[in-house]
């Protein structure tokens, strides 16, 4: 079962993330740090591409790749080059509160709508995109894809520290996700 670990304080960070670029994102999104200045990237964050999301870093600080649901199955070129050239060792995949990759299938028909009303596409050319496409994306259950997320990333890149966070867009604050 995974685990909401708050961070009020800078104890609260879990002791693998004390003293690297995770745990400095926890401090500058929760605990208001002061920012320090960065010329090189210190990490990788994958985060939703929703619109209700907004990470308080400093210029410079990581590289972000947003995508639904926090996927980053279809980015694995961009995960490498961040790591390769970027020389990142840190990645931290943020889930959130109310993520629309979960239950897609409930805005198919929105989604039709709108691409026959916003784009100009036909109905049946919606519907058809929608269904060829929508099962890559579908993450079933926020967390419970983040946790499968962060496993996968780890055997793909086992000298890299994966870290799964929570983002509550109520509060803004981004909390640990522990599993056993
Ligand atoms: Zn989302």
């Amino acid at each position: 079962m995974a685990q909401l670990i708050d961070v009020k304080d800078k104890k609260d960070i879990l002791p693998q993330y004390q003293n690297t670029p995770i745990g400095l994102l926890l401090e500058y999104q929760n605990l208001n740090k002061t920012f320090c200045s960065y010329k090189n990237p210190q990490m990788l964050i994958g985060m939703c591409m929703d619109n209700r999301k907004n990470l308080w870093v400093p210029d410079n600080f990581a590289y972000i790749i947003r995508s639904g649901g926090a996927n980053l199955f279809y980015h694995e070129f961009q995960v490498s080059y961040a790591i390769g050239v970027g020389g990142v060792r840190h990645i931290a995949l943020i889930a959130h509160d109310n993520c629309e990759m979960v239950q897609l299938e409930d805005r198919k028909d929105k989604f039709i709508e709108g691409m026959a009303a916003n784009a100009g596409w036909e109905k049946d050319t919606a519907q058809m995109h929608f269904e060829n496409l929508s099962p890559f994306f579908e993450i079933g259950n926020s967390i419970d894809f983040l946790v499968a997320e962060a496993r996968r990333l780890r055997r793909r890149y086992p000298k890299v520290t994966v870290a799964p966070l929570y983002y509550s867009a109520k509060t803004s604050n981004l909390s640990q996700i522990e599993t056993e």
